[in-house]
């Protein structure tokens, strides 16, 4: 009896903190990170990632896991929820009225500094001197989002990174780029955030951590907001124009780093005149987001940094942006939940009057910016040619165009509602995976509205997740059709009707349509229809009439 009780008391001793004379913290050894042992030489594996976690939950109980998903590897990712007074439900989180923030590292394998630093980061606000960030907001954390990838380490797989660490791990997860699978949701992993995640936490922001691969400009880290696409611009515009001015303010007040917007130069135009952000396309988690009337933040560390001062950047990106968000949480809240109510009612009053965009290009900001780069050298190859050389010095370029928004060029009618025939059961299926309600017609039932006659379909060269997608040309015409019972019914009277339209629109540039789910559709009924005027009927009608929707 008396030797189980010393077990315990060593066990708890060896697994609480303690704090020094000089009012720094102690931890045992369990919760510390693998880079902060080894000297910045390697980051942890899914296996280590798990221990630090399982020691934190054995000394807190402000801290709640939840499983992610099994991988196909069959890993058990966790999902962290951090609370105080500790929470295990959604409805006690909702309960609460706190806003619930999601932080996710690790989602290209080899991108691994967002893992290192949400482990931190858990254990500075569970034992560290970081607690007050939950006074007013809970948290979610997923370290490690693409388990399988990362444990496929090798030396090669960041070149840029110059071996520190000395392996990382692969950027897919078994073939698959999961911040490519937005729309498609094809992969365990993105089926796992939007039921496990998404629907069930309801996060206000999400925040995922990258690494950058290519420009040498001259930020500890970059980020940018979710971009408007075709959803309510409310939530980026917070985001854009308010909270990432303010983080990236106060981590130079506090930390002395300089944090800018995402992108990249061509530094053969040098100096640069124009920085250039990715792209607006919702297979992005980012951009996915703000179709959802949700905040979101993509983070990129500086690949050219040391592995240690990566870590600490992504560190000291999250600190902030919870920092933030827990005094103005309420706030974004209420963003969030009018972009909700304008996307829900705005049909109501202006049916078929309403258009979206559907295609779309980067664009520049008015107002240019002094851009922080590695200065490049030109000099005279022997062949007469001129080449750049990078220096080591950061310099300041006055007046560089930030293309940093997106403008539409095409752009399509709003329906009331989307029908389409029961065969298409995948797409169904999918937008279900979305989180979207699809209603099944219980009698035939006509309805009015317009239909997209194909008249061309084009399919791209290049190879995108195994896709290579399509892009369709034609155009709608007034039409009235009837649908039979079992048919599906997609109504856009809810939050989510900038997400059902981006997916179910003929031509829009990332919609189920580009992700080749009508494929096999349209070609079997080109088949039956064959000759010259080789016109199909896209199968997704959209209804126009303001008629009350079948039961
Ligand atoms: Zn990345």
């Amino acid at each position: 009896m008396m030797k189980e009780v010393s077990v315990i008391f060593l066990v708890l001793a060896l697994l609480s903190p303690s704090y020094g004379a000089d009012e720094t913290v102690s931890f045992p050894a369990a919760m510390m990170t693998v880079p902060e042992l080894t000297n910045y030489q390697r980051t942890s594996t899914f296996a280590e990632v798990v221990a630090v976690v399982d020691a934190l939950r054995q000394s807190s109980d402000l801290i709640h896991r939840e499983t992610l998903l099994l991988t196909e590897d069959g890993k058990d990712v966790p999902l962290l929820v951090l609370a105080r007074p500790p929470i295990a439900t959604p409805a006690q989180a909702r309960a609460s009225g706190k806003p619930v923030i999601y932080i996710q590292g690790n989602i290209h394998g080899g991108e691994v500094e967002g893992k290192e630093a949400s482990l931190i980061i858990m254990r500075d606000i569970l034992f560290g001197d970081k607690q007050h960030l939950l006074d007013d907001q809970i948290l979610v954390f997923v370290p490690i989002y693409n388990a399988d990838g990362n444990d496929n380490m090798s030396s090669d797989a960041r070149p840029s990174q110059e071996l520190s660490p000395l392996m990382a791990g692969e950027r897919q997860a078994h073939g698959y780029d999961l911040n490519r699978d937005g729309m498609a949701v094809e992969t365990a992993e993105t089926r796992a955030l939007y039921l496990n995640v998404i629907q069930r936490w309801d996060p206000a922001l999400l925040v995922d951590l990258h690494t950058t691969n290519g420009t040498w400009h001259g930020y500890s880290l970059t980020y940018a907001p979710s971009y408007h696409t075709a959803g309510d611009g409310a939530t980026s515009a917070y985001t854009a124009d308010v909270m990432l001015p303010a983080i990236a303010q106060s981590v130079k007040e506090k930390f002395n780093l300089d944090f800018g917007w995402y992108g990249g130069f061509d530094y053969r135009d040098w100096p640069p005149k124009e920085l250039r952000t990715y792209h607006h396309a919702p297979r992005y988690l980012t951009n996915n987001m703000g179709l959802r009337n949700r905040m979101a933040i993509l983070a990129e560390t500086f690949a050219h940094d040391r592995f240690y001062k990566r870590v600490h950047a992504a560190n000291v990106f999250v600190e902030e942006i919870l920092e933030y968000t827990n005094t103005h949480g309420r706030e974004m809240q209420r963003i969030n939940a009018q972009a909700d109510v304008r996307t829900a009612s705005r049909l109501q009053q202006q049916t078929g009057a309403i258009e979206n965009g559907i295609q779309f290009e980067m664009a520049p900001l008015e107002e240019p910016l002094g851009l922080l780069s590695y200065k490049y050298i030109p000099y005279t190859t022997p062949t007469g040619d001129t080449e750049f050389a990078r220096s080591s010095e950061i310099v300041t370029i006055a007046g560089v165009l930030n293309y940093n928004r997106f403008e539409a060029t095409k752009r399509a009618t709003v329906p009331t509602a989307y029908v389409f025939p029961a065969e298409l059961s995948q797409v169904a299926e999918t937008l279900t995976e979305h989180g979207i309600d699809v209603a099944v017609l219980e009698q035939d039932t006509r309805f009015e509205g317009e239909v997209f006659s194909v008249t061309g379909i084009e399919t791209q060269a290049f190879v995108q997740n195994q896709h290579r997608n399509t892009l369709l040309q034609g155009q709608y015409r007034s039409a009235s059709q009837q649908f039979s019972a079992g048919d599906y019914y997609v109504a856009l009277d809810n939050r989510l009707a900038n997400l059902i339209f981006y997916l179910l629109e003929a031509q829009s540039d990332d919609g189920l349509a580009y992700w080749n789910f009508f494929d096999s559709y349209l070609q079997s009924a080109l088949a039956q229809n064959p000759g010259d005027a080789a016109v199909v009927d896209f199968p997704v009608f959209k209804v126009l009439s303001i008629a009350a929707p079948p039961n």
